[in-house]
């Protein structure tokens, strides 16, 4: 293999946690290159626009080296064949996440058989933790300043 390996982390990241931040520092050492690939899921509603969460995670990794963002809207499966990348990052935190995640894993190499997923587990004190669980403790109140990066925190304090 002789060129840069770069691996993408894709998600929604509505909004980025600490959980997200935990996995994309375990894969930045593990591959040269890591590119967050922020999308636009027409499934779910967000909170926050497309440009807000690609914003919101610059900052949030702007002291790891080889992690770039970006954002992408389309098929996961082309936009690797177009950057020339063929891993994919995902988040395993417990067995709920597994069914969902498998399926995702196989319909993507279905769709191009070069892409190879790898899971990685965060930190315990992550395993809980969700964009979703955030936005709920946020609208009633409740503190997320240990859950999230501080650019997130101060966004939902505004
Ligand atoms: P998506 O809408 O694509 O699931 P998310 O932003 O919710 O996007 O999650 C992106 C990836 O990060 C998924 O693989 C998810 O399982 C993983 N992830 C989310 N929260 C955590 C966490 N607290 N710890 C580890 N992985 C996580």
């Amino acid at each position: 293999m002789n060129k840069k390996v770069s691996a993408v982390y894709p998600g929604s990241f509505d909004p980025p946690t600490n959980g997200h931040l935990d996995i994309i520092t375990r894969a930045s050492r593990l591959f040269p290159e890591i590119i967050v690939a922020v999308t636009e899921n027409s499934v779910k509603n967000h909170m926050f626009s497309l440009e807000k969460r690609v914003e919101l995670l610059k900052k949030s990794v702007s002291d790891i080296k080889n992690v770039k963002v970006i954002s992408f809207s389309g098929l996961l499966a082309d936009y690797l064949e177009k950057i020339d990348s063929f891993i994919l990052i995902r988040g395993l935190r417990a067995l709920s996440d597994f069914e969902y995640e498998f399926q995702m894993a196989l319909m993507n190499r279905k769709l191009n058989k070069n892409i190879e997923t790898v899971f990685l587990m965060p930190d315990q004190d992550y395993t809980f933790l969700s964009s979703s669980m955030v936005k709920e403790i946020a609208a009633l109140g409740g503190k997320i300043e240990e859950l999230v990066p501080e650019c997130v925190a101060d966004e939902f304090n505004k």
